[in-house]
């Protein structure tokens, strides 16, 4: 049998080994984790709806209505009103013809891959493209091409060169990066080469775009320039599960292939009232984004002027780069000495030597807060060298 004692062993040598910590209590930025109460700066509620009021109230009122469990798979009995209903309403947020609710991100991806290319067709993926995207590409038995990150032109002639059935697949923002895809280059580059178009928009639903619309609305494309759009809604949206969108023949189609979404039991009916209910706060929610904006504007200038080297974001995921791993956990330890909470990215989540602490902002963490962290990230500046670089 193989040694999983040494495996692990190996891991916590190489500074890799993964721990969880024990929150109690609501999601918000002063948290409770393994009895300390710390700030924190790594949570994805961007929009800080994981704990509201009105999220909360409308779980509370659907619970009488629906009861608690899906009991069973949509294509057997569990496709509730309650589900339908939050896929009308998704479907009209994001202006597209129609749109299927999943249990999680990780499984929409998998089941649109799996569904939409097989044997025989070719995917072509962002390398830095979320692992659950990794996941369905292997799954789906396609050839797979990865594209360098963001990179049209090299993308284009890729394209040009493959005959067949071609989908081409893209985070909207990169989930450890924060940077936006070139989102209109790839859809005239997937139109010019006839390949089918996916964004996961998992970490720009909620944030960009007009009343948070996304990352694709933001640019004003269209179902035609974007035939398939995934949004997660565990995120800012601060509930669960997850959605894709696009045109009626296409969801149908998932329906009858998507087999994350055939092979499993629907989420709580509740839970897809409450998440509506999430959708009209984010609609409404012009100052949660603008005091988010100032928020990271504020730290971007800070912490350029301590010397720490930022990557090219403009959305609430701020990595700050480190490169070594053993570096970027001892950068958290001590942020943490001073009762700060941001978790330290390593291989294989990020490229190896590309370790970063992923500093993310929420518009529930007031300026007092934010200084809190500027005054922390001051304290630690010596744990790097003069180039902001692990020593
Ligand atoms: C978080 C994330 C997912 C997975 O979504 P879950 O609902 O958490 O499973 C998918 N894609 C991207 C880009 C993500 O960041």
């Amino acid at each position: 049998m193989r040694d999983f004692t040494s495996e692990l062993e190996q891991r916590k040598q190489a500074g890799l080994y993964r721990a969880r910590r024990q929150v109690s209590g609501p999601q918000q930025p002063a948290i409770t984790t393994d009895g300390k109460l710390l700030l924190s700066f790594c949570s994805n509620d961007y929009l800080g709806l994981a704990n509201h009021p009105e999220t909360i109230e409308a779980l509370r009122c659907a619970l009488p209505e629906t009861g608690l469990g899906g009991a069973s798979s949509h294509l057997i009995c569990g496709h509730h009103e309650a589900h339908h209903r939050l896929e009308e309403r998704l479907a009209a947020f994001t202006g597209r013809s129609s749109a299927l609710f999943f249990s999680t991100g990780y499984m929409a991806n998998l089941g649109v891959i799996s569904a939409l290319a097989g044997r025989g067709d070719t995917v072509f993926s962002d390398r830095l493209n979320h692992a659950s995207i990794i996941d369905g590409c292997i799954l789906s038995r396609a050839k797979v091409r990865r594209y360098a990150h963001g990179d049209v032109a090299a993308l284009a002639p890729m394209l040009a060169e493959t005959s067949g059935h071609k989908l081409v697949i893209t985070d909207g923002v990169f989930s450890m990066d924060g940077d936006v895809a070139p989102l209109k280059e790839l859809a005239q580059v997937c139109r010019d080469h006839n390949a089918l178009l996916v964004v996961d928009d998992a970490h720009g639903f909620g944030v960009l775009g007009p009343q948070g619309r996304g990352a694709v609305a933001e640019l004003g494309l269209s179902e035609a320039d974007v035939p398939i759009l995934v949004g997660t809604l565990g995120k800012a949206a601060g509930t669960s599960g997850a959605f894709v969108a696009g045109p009626e023949i296409l969801m149908d189609y998932l329906v009858q292939k998507a087999r994350t979404y055939i092979y499993t039991t629907a989420m709580p009916p509740a839970l897809a009232l409450a998440t509506r209910a999430s959708l009209d706060v984010i609609e409404q929610g012009d100052e949660r984004r603008s005091h988010l904006q100032g928020l990271i504007e504020r730290f971007r200038r800070e912490a350029i002027a301590l010397g720490y080297e930022l990557m090219p974001s403009r959305t609430p995921i701020q990595p700050i780069m480190v490169g070594n791993n053993r570096t970027a956990l001892a950068l958290s330890q001590a942020l943490e000495a001073s009762g700060l909470l941001v978790t330290a990215i390593r291989p294989p989540t990020v490229p190896a030597g590309e370790a970063r602490l992923r500093v993310t902002f929420s518009a529930a963490h007031s300026y007092e807060q934010l200084d809190c962290l500027m005054q922390a990230l001051s304290d630690c500046r010596h744990l790097l060298n003069k180039k902001g670089v692990a020593s």
